[in-house]
């Protein structure tokens, strides 16, 4: 349904100007026949492989705060979208991007392919197509990869005994939106600059039983994995791995919140067999990504975390939650 509201579209002239600004920036690929400017790409999918396709939307104010630098929201745009397919064990090839702008600024499209052309050119990602138009600040990208049939990670195979890894920090995004403007640069970096883990997720093909990326929080993440293979987990607090960052910006429990339940980290979760503890160890060494065993899967339901003295703790919050006023 298009509600017949002139001033919702942007004029054809700006628009037009706006796309082969973004079409003059993209870099293609071979499996591109054609790209942006037609109704319609075309793409040719490698015979054998199965597609995977994911879409995740920013909006100013929930997902960035307001003063981000278009670079930022660029670079922020494909990584959160690069992320979700890192945890499939998938290796990117296209995305579309739908921009919805309060105005036809040229800066701003020049400073949002800034961070978002960076990023796609190190992980050869085209750009083949999208739609502009006039709205709030939001950015939607969909993306699309390969991986071969019965080797993506998905959240339904955790197995009791598994171990329970995580790649890199966790906490720190967490702690740079609670500081505001008063946040430590590093913090803020990965609060904006979200590392995917791309080489880490195509490396645990065919040794991760389970895998999921942290948008909303440890805890909230880890959930989806337990609840989708019939589970339980156990958390060591003091197993963690925490930023030097962070380790400066606080700590306690108000550090744990951050690590449990803080969002836009942006690591994989994933879990796998102990006994495959040096092999998976090698593998993200071989992969230069940092990995660390925070607990185990276990039969009985639920998620038990033991603070370093070893007594049980309940964090006061969870996770993220859209649409909900207080998380569970
Ligand atoms: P149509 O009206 O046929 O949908 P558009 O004017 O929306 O055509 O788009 C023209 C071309 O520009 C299409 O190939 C479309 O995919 C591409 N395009 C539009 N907006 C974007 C964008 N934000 N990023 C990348 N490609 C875009
Ligand atoms: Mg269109």
């Amino acid at each position: 349904l298009r509600i017949p509201n002139p001033e919702s579209r942007i004029p054809a002239a700006r628009e037009f100007d706006l796309i082969e600004r973004i079409r003059r920036r993209v870099a293609s690929r071979a499996d591109v026949v054609l790209g942006i400017g037609d109704d319609a790409a075309l793409l040719a999918p490698p015979a054998g492989q199965l597609l995977v396709a994911a879409q995740d939307t920013l909006n100013i104010g929930v997902h960035f705060p307001p003063d981000t630098a278009p670079a930022d929201i660029g670079w922020k745009a494909l990584a959160v979208n690069l992320s979700d397919l890192a945890a499939m064990g998938a290796e990117p090839a296209w995305c579309l991007l739908s921009l919805s702008l309060p105005l036809a600024d040229s800066d701003w499209i020049d400073g949002f392919l800034d961070g978002f052309c960076a990023l796609a050119d190190t992980h050869e990602v085209a750009l083949v197509g999208g739609d502009t138009t006039r709205g709030p600040l939001s950015v939607s990208v969909a993306i699309h990869g390969f991986v071969p049939p019965g080797q993506a990670l998905v959240r339904g195979g955790a197995q009791p005994g598994d171990e329970i890894w995580v790649t890199g920090d966790l906490g720190d995004a967490a702690a740079a939106l609670a500081a505001g403007a008063a946040a430590d640069a590093r913090l803020r970096a990965r609060l904006d600059r979200p590392t995917p883990r791309l080489a880490a997720g195509f490396a645990l093909r065919g040794r991760a039983t389970a895998c999921i990326d942290i948008s909303d929080g440890l805890l909230a993440d880890l959930g989806h994995v337990l609840a989708a293979s019939a589970v339980g987990a156990e958390l060591e607090i003091a197993d963690l791995p925490c930023s030097a960052a962070l380790a400066r910006a606080c700590s306690g429990s108000q550090r744990w919140q951050f690590q449990l339940a803080g969002g836009d980290d942006y690591e994989l979760c994933f879990t796998a067999p102990a006994a495959r503890h040096s092999d998976i160890a090698a593998a993200m060494h071989a992969a230069a990504t940092p990995a660390t065993v925070i607990g185990r899967i276990v039969t009985a339901p639920g998620c038990r975390l033991s603070a370093p003295d070893g007594s049980d703790w309940q964090p006061p919050r969870r996770g993220y939650q859209h649409f909900s006023e207080v998380s569970e």
